[in-house]
């Protein structure tokens, strides 16, 4: 699946899931940018441009609107183009419904949600005029499936989802393709957050017997972002175990 001479932009891909995504789709042969808010955690760019890549990486929070469309035109002023977006950042603020404080409400829609219609904005722009480009977001097995604590989480899974059918319908004629891929537990810092015994329940419901590594979810983005998905637009791609 080569995507030589592409450039991707993944947000919040300074360490698990969206990191391996930068890495897999950087050995596939494109070029990345990438925001975190830390972005150098993990020392991503390094690793990229050891594989031959070219590497930008953005302290953009993608919430901040003025931030994102500064980036967006840095990106174009050093590439020309973004072929890839990869709508990946996002957080946890768990609380049960009855003790959820709004501002756990907002922050999380505030990112998960409206961060990915911010950068998506600036982005389609450059696609639409380019005639070609490939949109994923990162949902989850919530978003469908639902889950006790995530009221505010899992309602951002589930919108991106009527975001990525109704954007896929708009802008199909103009050669975008938008889908998103739905992990299920994946072990990462976030999953890392729960409890042992959070952590056994959720195992004894997925039927492969395993947590997801962030590699099992790279590998359907970059199927998604590669020419063998040119006629794939408006799905969700679940990636889950077998628990959804
Ligand atoms: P993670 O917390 O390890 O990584 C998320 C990254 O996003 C972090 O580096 C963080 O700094 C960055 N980020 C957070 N807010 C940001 C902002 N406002 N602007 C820019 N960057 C920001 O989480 P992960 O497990 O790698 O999750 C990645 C994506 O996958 C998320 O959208 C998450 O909801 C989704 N997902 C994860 C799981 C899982 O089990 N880990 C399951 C389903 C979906």
């Amino acid at each position: 699946m080569s995507l030589e001479g592409q450039l991707a932009l993944i947000t919040g891909a300074g360490r698990g899931i969206g990191k391996t995504i930068a890495l897999k789709l950087a050995r596939s042969g494109a070029d990345i940018a990438f925001t975190d808010l830390a972005p150098e955690i993990e020392g991503l760019s390094s690793e990229v441009e050891a594989l031959g890549r070219k590497c930008w990486a953005y302290q953009v929070d993608v919430t901040q609107a003025d931030l994102v469309e500064e980036m967006t035109r840095a990106i174009l002023a050093e590439t020309g183009r973004i072929d890839i977006l990869v709508n990946n950042a996002g957080i946890t603020q768990d609380n049960l419904m009855l003790r959820m404080r709004p501002e756990q409400w907002s922050k999380v829609i505030d990112v998960n949600l409206n961060g990915v219609f911010m950068v998506t904005r600036y982005v389609l722009k450059t696609m639409v005029r380019q005639r070609s480009g490939k949109i994923i977001s990162i949902s989850s097995v919530v978003g469908f499936s639902g889950n006790p604590g995530q009221v505010n989480y899992s309602s951002t899974k589930a919108a991106l989802i009527g975001f990525t059918k109704s954007l896929a319908r708009e802008v199909g004629q103009r050669g975008v393709t938008v889908n998103a891929v739905a992990p299920g537990f994946i072990d990462t810092a976030m999953t890392r957050a729960l409890s042992d015994s959070q952590q056994e329940a959720i195992l004894q419901q997925i039927p492969l017997n395993r947590m997801g590594n962030p590699e099992d979810i790279a590998h359907a983005v970059e199927f998604l972002a590669s020419e063998n998905a040119a006629y794939i637009t408006g799905t969700i791609l679940h990636v889950n175990g077998g628990m959804y």
